[in-house]
Order: C-alpha cells, then sequence, then structure tokens
C-alpha cells in the first residue's frame, strides 16, 4: 500500500502512480491516468480538482444499479465484482414494473408468467393468475443476463469494471480521509491467482450480497438467514410446453416448514427449489419432496445444475456507517413469504447512489453519514409496512399445514389475487376496497377456523390410531 507523502492545507497531496493504475478497469482512461489526488482540506467539505469518489463491491442487481446511478451523476464509480459471468442462484422472477423502471430491454425476459398456481398440502390447485390484464406479466430471467446487462450500462455510463475480490478495508481515522480498499484483481496477465491491489475512495457502497464482507467490515451485525435450495431440470419439450408461462408453489410441511417450494420456467428449462430458516440442515429433505410433488409434471428431466445459497431474513442491525452503505441482500432486503429480492436490491442501489449525489451535489462534495442516512430514512418509509405486511402473512399462514391449508384457500379469492397481484407486480400498497377488506377479513377467520377445526379432527384421528 501506498503511503500518503504530502498534503498541504488544501489537501492536495502526491500519489504514486501505480496506485490508480487498475488493470482490468475498463472506464474511461481519465480515471487511470492521474498522478495527483485532490481532497478536501481540513475546513471545507467542497472537493478541489476532482469529483467524489465511490467503491461499489458486488454487481449484483444493487451494485449494477448503484454504479450506473452514481456515474451518471458525477461520481468518479468504482464497480469491483469478483466473477463476471457469475450465475446467482435465483428463481429470477422480476415484477412488472421493474422492466419500466429500470428500463430492461425486452429480449432479456426469457419467460412472462402469466398463469400461477399455488398448491396446498393436500395438493388442492388454485390458479391465481385470474386477475391479470392481458399485458400484466412475471418477468423471468436468468441472472448472469441481468447482471450482466446492468454491468454495462454502468460501464457506459462512465463505471469503472474491476474484476477482483474485495478482501478488507482500512477504515479511515480522520474525517475525510479516504477509504483504502484491498482486492485481489484477476484482470492481469499473470494467471489464475491474482494480483493485490489497493484502492483509495470516499465512500463505499456494500453490494456484496448476503456473505457481505463489506457489512463485517463495518461491523453491521448478522441476520437470520434462510438457506434456499435449487436443482435447474431440462426436462422433455413436451412438458415444457407446460411450463412455458406458468410458475408453480407449493406450500406444506414436507416441502418446508416455513416457506414454500417452486417451480420456475426459465430458458430452456425448470428451476426447482424450496428453502427454510427454522430447518436448515433438512432442506434436502425438503427437496425432494418438492421434486416429489411436481414428479408427473417434471418427469424425464435430467438435473442440469443444483446450488445453494443463504436468503436474509430481515435488514442489519447496522446498515450505514459514517460513509459507508449496505444495500441490497448484503443490507437485508428481501420480502419474507415471497423471498423477493431482486427488485429491492435494485431499487435500494439506486436509492443509495442517489443519496449519495444529492449530498455531494453531483461529486463536487465531500459526503457524510447523514447524506447515507437519507437514503435509510426514505428506504424504511417506503418499504417498512411492505415488510412488515408480508411479516405478519408468514406468521398467520406458514405455522402450519392446516394454516397452509387455508392459505391456499384465501388465494382463491379474486379479491386476494388482484390485490396480490397489484402489490407484487407495481410495488405498491394497493388501495383496499371497505367492503372487500371486511369480507376478506370474514373470510380469513373462516379459512383459519375450518382449518383449525380440521386440525383438530386429524388431532383426533391420529390419537385413536
Ligand atoms: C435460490 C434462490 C432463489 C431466489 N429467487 C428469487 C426470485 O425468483 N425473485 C427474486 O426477486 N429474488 C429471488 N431470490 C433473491 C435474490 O436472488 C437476491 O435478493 C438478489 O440477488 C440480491 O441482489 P444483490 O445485488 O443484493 O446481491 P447478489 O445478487 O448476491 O450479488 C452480489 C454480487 O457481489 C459479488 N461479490 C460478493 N462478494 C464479493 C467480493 N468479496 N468481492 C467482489 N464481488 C463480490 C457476487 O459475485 C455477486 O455478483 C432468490 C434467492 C435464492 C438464493
Amino acid at each position: 500500500m501506498t503511503s500518503l507523502t504530502q498534503t498541504n492545507f488544501i489537501g492536495l497531496r502526491r500519489v504514486s502512480p501505480e496506485k490508480h493504475s487498475f488493470s482490468g478497469v475498463t472506464s474511461k482512461p481519465s480515471f487511470t491516468s492521474r498522478r495527483f489526488s485532490v481532497v478536501a482540506g481540513k475546513f471545507s467539505n467542497k472537493l478541489a480538482g476532482r469529483n467524489l469518489r465511490v467503491a461499489i463491491v458486488g454487481s449484483g442487481p444493487a451494485g449494477g444499479c448503484a454504479a450506473e446511478t452514481l456515474a451518471k451523476g458525477g461520481i468518479e464509480t468504482f464497480l469491483i465484482e469478483r466473477k463476471m459471468d457469475n450465475s446467482k442462484p435465483c428463481g429470477g422472477a422480476i415484477p412488472l414494473c421493474m422492466v419500466g423502471e429500470f428500463d430492461l430491454p425486452l429480449d432479456i425476459i426469457d419467460r412472462r408468467v402469466t398463469k400461477m398456481k399455488m398448491i396446498s398440502p393436500s395438493n388442492l390447485a388454485v390458479d391465481i393468475g385470474q386477475t391479470l390484464k392481458p399485458h400484466e406479466y412475471i418477468g423471468m430471467i436468468r441472472r448472469e443476463v441481468l447482471d450482466q446487462f446492468l454491468r454495462e450500462r454502468a460501464s457506459a455510463a462512465g463505471a469503472a469494471i474491476i474484476n477482483g475480490l474485495f478482501m478488507k478495508m482500512d477504515i479511515p481515522k480522520q474525517p475525510n480521509a479516504p477509504y483504502i480498499l484491498h482486492y485481489t484483481s484477476y484482470d492481469s496477465k499473470t494467471g489464475g491467482a491474482g494480483e493485490k491491489k489497493t484502492l483509495e475512495v470516499d465512500a463505499v457502497i456494500g453490494a456484496d450480497g448476503a456473505n457481505s464482507r463489506v457489512a463485517k467490515a463495518i461491523g453491521a451485525g448478522d441476520y437470520e438467514y434462510a438457506i434456499a435450495f435449487q436443482e435447474r431440470i431440462k426436462i422433455p419439450d413436451d412438458k415444457m410446453k407446460y411450463y412455458e408461462n406458468l410458475a408453480e408453489m407449493y406450500v406444506g410441511e414436507d416441502v418446508s416448514p416455513d416457506f414454500y417450494g417452486w417451480v420456475f420456467p426459465k430458458c430452456d428449462h425448470v428451476a426447482v427449489g424450496t428453502g427454510t430458516v427454522t430447518h436448515k440442515s433438512d432442506i434436502k429433505k425438503f427437496q425432494v419432496a418438492t421434486r416429489l410433488r411436481a414428479r408427473d409434471k417434471i418427469l424425464g428431466g435430467k438435473i442440469i445444475r443444483v446450488e445453494a445459497h443463504p436468503i436474509p431474513e430481515h435488514p442489519r442491525p447496522k446498515r450505514v456507517s459514517d460513509r459507508v452503505a449496505l444495500v441490497g441482500d448484503a443490507a437485508g432486503y428481501v420480502t419474507k413469504c415471497s423471498g423477493e429480492g431482486i427488485y429491492f436490491a435494485a431499487k435500494s442501489g439506486r436509492m443509495c447512489a442517489e443519496a449519495i449525489v444529492e449530498g455531494s451535489e453531483n461529486g463536487k462534495k465531500m459526503i457524510g453519514e447523514e447524506d447515507l442516512r437519507n437514503y435509510l430514512k426514505k428506504w424504511d418509509k417506503k418499504y417498512w409496512p411492505t415488510y412488515k405486511v408480508l411479516d405478519v402473512l408468514q406468521k398467520v399462514f406458514y405455522r402450519s399445514n392446516p394454516a397452509k391449508e387455508a392459505f391456499v384457500e384465501m388465494c382463491g379469492y379474486e379479491y386476494v389475487q388482484k390485490m396480490t397481484f397489484d402489490s407484487y407486480l407495481y410495488k405498491t400498497v394497493a388501495p383496499g376496497n371497505p367492503i372487500e377488506d371486511f369480507k376478506l377479513a370474514m373470510n380469513t377467520f373462516g379459512c383459519l377456523f375450518r382449518s383449525n377445526a380440521l386440525r383438530k379432527e386429524m388431532d383426533k384421528l391420529s390419537a385413536h390410531v
């Protein structure tokens, strides 16, 4: 690591040339050829002779979207990704609003799901796409395709892309001093081992997913997590036809005590998976049960990939520390019940970057923790109710087989479907109709009451056996 050799009152300092020669950095050449770095002086937070410099670790949807927004907003942006062709284990379902809001080209959407089957513990299937309008659908994407698209768009906006594995960072001890990121660069021609490098920046965004090293570096604390297991299965063409625009969700203690099993259509195969928070060591057993439930429809299929990954259950205790912020899975933004995180990752990356652009007046000023807290305030105001509602739903409906049976029965109501799809597709809490809300409350009690009565009968029966 290079030490600073000169610092005068306005903070002009000499930096050794190799520090800024990032091999593999694919941004504008001006980023790579600087000999001098100028930072604001002690008494001013205006940056002299350069713009604010921000590093983002991880280029999933959170990192890609953050990088694009920063670069467009006049920030000198560095996006560090360990694996450029990373295919994140993921179902790949995205809400319709994401396509417009993030200006996604339609050709990266492999399938448009317009039908969804919710299948109860007793294998009662309810079709829940009935209220969709002709133009509405759930998009199915491949993560390697989406992530690459977002990264390339960030690069075109001016972000420097670094193929490197972030290892750790030195936290500054002085106000306004830089963060020093240590990473292994895979761009050099030295073979597979990579080369140790450092990068100095004013602020850091941790978009490095559920096992975030940035979160560790700032002592952000842990979160409870689910483990999700997924098999990609290539099924015969006639079977694939069935899943052309259909996704299935299975609930029941056999497939998961606290989550759901799924069959999602991908480009030329299906993804079959399940998850659990409470019984992680049984995940393979739940996967076998999910496959069993769908067996007739995936018969003759060949497993082409097996993958597993943690899914955060709630935000980390700390999401911002000084000039470091966490976004996406690193922050813990996945909704309970559904396990949805792609949209929230992209959105949080963008919102965090917007707060930095605004706070730094388009890169002209140093930012502080307060600027990053503005992102948190906006985020929590916008999404806290969504997370809370899904949390309650999970507690009420995922606690036993009878409750799950009731849940599927509820999904049969047109009003429930409309509210659910509107909230999912457009990410707004759909305004309710008071009469329908009342009926829904009565129906909910009815379903729960029936399923409870059913459970008591089942308990009596098993006591006699
Ligand atoms: C099996 C499964 C199925 C899912 N299905 C869905 C679904 O259908 N729909 C949905 O909305 N959500 C789904 N999710 C959740 C979704 O995948 C995540 O919420 C989403 O990927 C979060 O995006 P992110 O950008 O925050 O993090 P990630 O997508 O995890 O991206 C993190 C990036 O950081 C990189 N990285 C990590 N560490 C380092 C490091 N040290 N140095 C450099 N780079 C690093 C990684 O290579 C990766 O590219 C699913 C999750 C799982 C596990």
